[in-house]
């Protein structure tokens, strides 16, 4: 490890074995796809839920040529430093319902987060993961629909580790990583066996109808309950008061005259 003034350098190759060590008893994931540099494991996770890849297939990957974001943004990461990878899940959802997908993933980020580095991980509707106030990774949940249900889903993650993040990169609000926030470096082993477990457990209780329980814990994680915010998409912005989130995961927003109206993850970005 090499500490200069606030950067730790910390970069190495995953041992998957390890990961795989920690997750010999799961009934999740069936298939593993550990690749060096992929345009995308959001591609590659699509490309093989067409063909015959089980439920539970992880596509991970040190690095990503074109990682994507919401509404086509780029995900910047470092080789060796991060962690990027893509789930495909053969499980039938309504469109409605996908939401609950993506807080699975964000609650056992938030969860593994915490176990690694003692700091609790927060949530910024609908999928980005903040530390200590800062942007430290965001998912993307995807599916292909077989009339009203859904066919597959891949939910993605890239979360920033060992990364140190360019003051000169355009970010519109502060970025972190994990080390950048504890001082020192994070086995990616154990925080990716982390998350894994822990979204293998909410998955469950998901796909078992037990949604209320995922509801009360995404809520207890979710920052902007309460706050100002800034609403920016293609028709132009404006500010309002987050008062909570819809079923269909809607946030629910209301503006300066008092009225209530949901928004969708899938039209805007927000500023805090
Ligand atoms: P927001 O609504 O906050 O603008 P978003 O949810 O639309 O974010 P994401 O899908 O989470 O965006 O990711 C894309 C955006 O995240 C990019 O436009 C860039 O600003 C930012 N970004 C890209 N790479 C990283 C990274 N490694 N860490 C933190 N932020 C990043």
């Amino acid at each position: 490890m090499k500490v200069q003034e606030n950067q730790i350098e910390c970069e190495t190759l995953l041992d998957a074995g390890a990961v795989l060590e920690k997750l010999r008893r799961s009934s999740l994931y069936k298939q593993f796809h550990w690749l060096e540099s992929v345009p995308s494991t959001q591609a590659v996770a699509k490309q093989i839920g067409e063909e015959n890849a089980p439920h539970g297939t992880l596509v991970w990957a040190e690095y990503q040529t074109e990682g994507r974001g919401r509404r086509g943004r780029v995900w910047e990461a470092a080789k060796g430093e991060n962690l990027i990878f893509s789930l495909l899940l053969r499980s039938s959802f309504r469109a409605e319902d996908l939401f609950w997908v993506t807080a699975c993933l964000g609650l056992a980020v938030c969860y593994g987060l915490e176990t690694v580095s003692g700091l609790a991980g927060m949530i910024k509707w609908p999928n980005d993961i903040f530390l200590e106030g800062k942007k430290v990774g965001g998912i993307l949940t995807e599916a292909r629909f077989d009339g009203s249900l859904t066919r597959y889903i891949v939910s993605g993650l890239g979360l920033n580790v060992n990364w140190n993040p360019q003051k000169d990169k355009e970010m519109p609000y502060p970025v972190t990583s994990v080390s950048r926030e504890v001082r020192e470096c994070i086995k990616r082993e154990d925080l990716l066996g982390e998350i894994l477990q822990g979204f293998e457990r909410l998955f469950s209780f998901l796909e078992c109808g037990n949604r209320r329980s995922i509801e009360e814990a995404w809520l207890s994680r979710f920052i902007l309950l309460g706050k100002r915010v800034l609403v920016i998409g293609d028709g132009g912005e404006f500010e309002c008061t987050v008062t909570g989130l819809r079923k269909d995961g809607a946030l629910l927003i209301q503006r300066s005259n008092g009225t209530e109206e949901p928004v969708f993850a899938g039209d805007v970005s927000l500023r805090m």
